[in-house]
């Protein structure tokens, strides 16, 4: 499902973060970037070990920020890793809020075009989908609306229940917005 807002757009697809091919992709982080299970488990086995080195060097952050790296072996450009959660591995709806507006930030200032967020805070976090999505959502089409580089938003989520609750949103927001 894909949508546009203003030059650019919001795509909602089902599948593995790892395999996109946006200039960079989103990992769920925690604030010092120890990467173990879930999309950072994923990241550092097929990129390699060295994101991980390199995440680590750039923090600890406070929870809601966000760093980028290099992105090893996988196809996007760079990993820009949010920091969702702190070393009590829990989260909420406003550290989501902003750890994707530091994301999406981030990528506007490296001039990236497209990127690929997971939704972050529903695996370890324990945050519900339907909890995440309204919140990842909303921040991405109020950035789109001022990006000057950033046209692409890709949501990939990994199993039906997430995927549902991101399409549904979408198709609220917007029959709402007619
Ligand atoms: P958090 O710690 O922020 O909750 P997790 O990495 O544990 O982050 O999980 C976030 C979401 O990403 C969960 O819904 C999980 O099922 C999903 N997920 C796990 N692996 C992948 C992957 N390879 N690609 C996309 N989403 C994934």
């Amino acid at each position: 499902m894909k949508v546009k807002i203003g030059s650019g757009s919001i795509e909602i697809v089902k599948g593995d973060i790892t395999e996109q091919e946006t200039d960079a992709i989103v990992n769920a982080a925690n604030n010092h970037f120890w990467m173990g299970a879930g999309v950072a488990g994923a990241i550092k086995r097929k990129g390699g070990d060295e994101i991980e080195k390199e995440a680590v060097s750039k923090g600890p952050v406070e929870v809601g920020c966000a760093v980028i790296t290099g992105a090893g072996k996988l196809k996007s450009k760079y990993v820009i890793h949010a920091a969702g959660m702190g070393q009590n591995l829990r989260t909420d709806k406003d550290k989501v809020r902003k750890a994707t507006l530091s994301s999406l930030e981030l990528a506007e200032k490296h001039n990236l075009s497209s990127i690929s967020f997971p939704s972050i805070g529903t695996g370890v976090g324990g945050l519900s989908p339907y909890q995440c999505a309204p919140v990842m959502l909303n921040e991405a089409i109020e950035f789109l609306q001022i990006a000057k580089n950033l046209k692409k938003v890709v949501f990939v989520l990994f199993d039906e229940t997430n995927f549902d609750a991101f399409k549904k949103e979408l198709e609220r927001i917007f029959t709402f917005k007619k």
